[in-house]
Order: structure tokens, then C-alpha cells, then sequence
């Protein structure tokens, strides 16, 4: 039996991973399961898949938590220190799918096991890319990445090295406002830009894909995970969502992994890897589908990608910057203090007010608290840029 542990259970990628557990029970046995303030959901996880422990992000929490569990026999705990003790326990698989930098600290305590990781929490590439292969690589650990683009990339090379590759394409839906005219960008609104045309996913990366920068964390992601040089990734609009990824070979051939826009897919592959397993996801039908389209971005409109360029040349902790804005700049959208192209505009900001900055310039792999100290920053400096918009 696999012992399985999931960070960031009640979400959308927690449950879709544990909707695959509990479809073969004999087969794993969960340890750790996490979440924030839904902990009727929580709860119910935890007792339907048996857990060891239920831990909740938030202290306040604990005693619904505790009072949900009673008679249950699972652990309950809280906060911060219980989370990373959480992502300790033992286990042969852990998700990481807490969403934002606060996946970053638990996911590193989870490789430090030595096993395999399936990395749903791009943040943690895109703010401390180097720092998490590198804890990777010392403790022996696998990580797989778990986004349909970085998992069809894995699966196009095929174990072969990412240096075969001559250029890699990941394609975009163009998120909810995709055929707006631009004028009208200003003024959407937060259920408008959260509604996704294609796939199912939490509120926040539903709007990242709504201002491409889902897609530019991916071009980092990309860049992180693999090691492929910034000028061989490219990022395509491909409105269908069926094609998630196109590695190019030296031979000029290209693979492309297809499939149907559910992440139980990338899932499932990671849960199986190095096998295949057999896993739900609707079947293609070609002839009903009948064409694929793609098209270039235009980055005028989508100044998301040209700032992911930006922070693929510029290295060091610029990553981290860029990723601690942009968290400040969507929490603003979602309270409704800033408008939907206004986040472009406080990602640059920042990025721009620490562009000379000694925090921000690092050579060498950061650690946790080089890490911290950026995103604070780039935090700061995003509340100024604000500051001044309004
Ligand atoms: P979600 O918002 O649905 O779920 C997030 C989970 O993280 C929840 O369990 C929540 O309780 C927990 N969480 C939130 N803030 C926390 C904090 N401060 N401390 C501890 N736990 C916290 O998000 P999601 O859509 O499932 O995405 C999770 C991650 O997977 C994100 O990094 C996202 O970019 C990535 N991802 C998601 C999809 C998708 O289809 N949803 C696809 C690719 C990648
Ligand atoms: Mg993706």
C-alpha cells in the first residue's frame, strides 16, 4: 500500500487527486490531508479516505475541526508549524496543492523525505525554482510536475534529457475574456474574469488565465522545471484546450500531448508514474471536435508574458518578485480595490521599483528566507504602486 498525503486537499486539485484515490482505496493509504477554513470538506475527506491527520491552516479553525473529527480517531491540528509537521510525516506520494507561495515551505519539507512529489503549486517553481530542484536532488526526491502543459511536456520527451529538445510550445485557452475587445478589459469584473470556458479550477488561477499570467508563470515553470532556455519556450493561444503542450526535436519532428481538459489526467500520471494506470477522463472523439486552431498572443494585450520573459533573463530572486506581486495585485482585484488590467500594471511596478535591489539580485540558490524576504517586498512595493493608482 502507498502511503499518500495531500497539501491543499479541499481544493480543486485535492479533490480531483482524492476522487482518484478513492477509486482504487485498496491501493494507497492516506496520511495527511490539509486545508484551510472549509472544514466541514476537510472533515469529510479525512473520514471518508481514512486518514492519520487533518490539519487546517488556520489556528481559529481548530476547535470546529476537532469537533467534526470527534469519535473519528484522526489527529487534528492547526497552523502553520502543523502543516509543515504535516508534509513530515512519512508517505511515499505527497501533493502539493496548496495554492500560492504558502505551498512552498510545506512542499520543500515534503522532498527533504526523499520520495516523489507531484507539484501542482507552480508558485513554489516560479518564486524559488532552483532552491526546490536543488532540495530535490540532495534528498533523492522525484518531482512531478502537475499542470497539463508541464505533465504533457514530461510525457512528450519520454525520459529522454529536455537538452533534445529544440523548442517547447505550451498553448493557452486565453482564459474567460479572451475575445473581449481590449477597451472592455478595464472594466471586468471578478465574476467575469472567473469563469473559465474550458476547465474547472480554483478562483485564482481562474483568474491568472484570464490575464495570461497563469500562462507566464508556466513559461517560468517551464524554464525551472526542465532547464529549456527561454528562447525555446513559446506560448500559443489554442482556444479548445485539447493540445497542452508540443515539444519540438532536433530532427525537426514535434510530440504533442492531447487530451481532454481535466486535470484528473495529469493527476493520474503522476500517481501511476512510472506505469499508466487506467483513470476516467473522457475519451476524445476527433470527428466531433473536428479542428484544432491556434493562434499567436498578442502580448500588447496580455503584458503577462512579456513580463514572464522578463524575469526568465533577469534570474537571481526575480521570480519571487514577480510571483509576490502578482499575489498582491489579485488579492486587490478580488476585494475589488483595482481593476482587472491594473494587475499587469502592479506586477510591473514592482518588479521595476526592485529591479536594482540587492534583495532581489542572487546568484547563488537561494534559501527559504532570501525567498521570504522578496516576496515581502515585491508585496510592499506592490501596496505603493497601488497606493499611487488610486
Ligand atoms: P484552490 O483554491 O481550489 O485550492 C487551494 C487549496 O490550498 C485549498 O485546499 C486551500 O484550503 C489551500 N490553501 C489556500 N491558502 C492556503 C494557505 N495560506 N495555507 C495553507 N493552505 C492554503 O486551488 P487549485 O485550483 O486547486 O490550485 C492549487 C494549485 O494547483 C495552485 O498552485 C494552482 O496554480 C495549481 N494548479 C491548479 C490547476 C487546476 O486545475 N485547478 C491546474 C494546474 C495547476
Ligand atoms: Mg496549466
Amino acid at each position: 500500500m502507498r502511503r499518500i498525503s495531500v497539501l491543499g486537499a479541499t481544493g480543486s486539485i485535492g479533490c480531483s487527486t482524492l476522487d482518484l484515490i478513492g477509486r482504487d482505496s485498496g491501493a494507497f493509504r492516506v496520511v495527511a490531508l490539509t486545508g484551510g477554513r472549509n472544514i466541514a470538506r476537510l472533515a469529510d475527506q479525512a473520514r471518508r479516505h481514512r486518514a492519520e491527520i487533518a490539519v487546517t491552516a488556520h489556528d481559529e479553525c481548530l476547535p470546529d475541526l476537532r469537533a467534526a473529527l470527534s469519535g473519528s480517531g484522526i489527529e487534528a491540528a492547526a497552523g502553520q508549524a502543523a502543516l509543515i509537521e504535516a508534509a513530515d510525516r512519512p508517505a511515499d506520494w505527497t501533493m502539493s496543492a496548496i495554492v500560492g507561495i504558502a505551498g512552498l515551505a510545506p512542499g520543500l519539507q515534503a522532498l527533504r523525505q526523499g520520495k516523489t512529489l507531484a507539484l501542482a503549486n507552480k508558485e513554489s517553481l516560479v518564486c524559488a525554482g532552483p532552491l526546490l530542484m536543488a532540495t530535490a536532488r540532495a534528498h533523492g526526491a522525484d518531482v512531478l510536475p502537475v499542470d497539463s502543459e508541464h505533465s504533457g511536456i514530461f510525457q512528450a520527451l519520454a525520459g529522454q534529457d529536455a537538452g533534445a529538445a529544440e523548442r517547447v510550445v505550451i498553448t493557452a485557452s486565453g482564459g474567460a475574456l479572451r475575445d473581449w475587445p481590449q477597451e472592455r478589459l478595464a472594466h471586468a469584473t471578478v465574476e467575469e474574469a472567473g469563469r473559465h470556458p474550458n476547465w474547472d479550477m480554483g478562483q485564482r488561477i481562474t483568474i491568472d488565465s484570464a490575464t495570461l499570467f497563469n500562462k507566464a508563470m508556466e513559461l517560468i515553470e517551464t524554464h525551472e522545471y526542465f532547464g529549456i532556455p527561454p528562447d525555446r519556450i513559446e506560448a500559443v493561444i489554442h482556444p479548445e484546450s485539447i493540445v497542452h503542450a508540443i515539444v519540438g526535436f532536433r530532427d525537426g519532428g514535434l510530440l504533442a500531448h492531447l487530451g481532454p481538459a481535466d486535470m484528473r489526467h495529469a493527476i493520474g500520471y503522476a500517481l501511476h508514474w512510472p506505469a499508466r494506470g487506467d483513470v476516467p477522463v473522457e475519451r476524445l472523439d476527433f470527428a466531433r471536435l473536428g479542428a484544432l486552431t491556434f493562434r499567436a498572443p498578442d502580448e500588447g494585450r496580455w503584458p503577462a508574458l512579456r513580463l514572464a520573459r522578463q524575469v526568465m533573463q533577469a534570474g537571481g530572486l526575480s521570480g519571487a518578485v514577480f510571483n509576490g506581486a502578482k499575489e498582491a495585485a489579485l488579492d486587490a482585484f478580488i476585494a475589488r480595490r483595482i481593476g482587472f488590467s491594473d494587475m499587469a500594471r502592479v506586477v510591473e511596478a514592482a518588479m521595476d521599483a526592485l529591479s536594482g535591489s540587492t534583495a532581489v539580485a542572487h546568484n547563488a540558490v537561494p534559501d527559504l528566507e532570501n525567498v521570504r524576504r522578496a516576496d515581502q517586498l515585491a508585496r510592499q512595493a506592490a501596496e505603493r504602486s497601488m497606493a499611487a493608482l488610486a
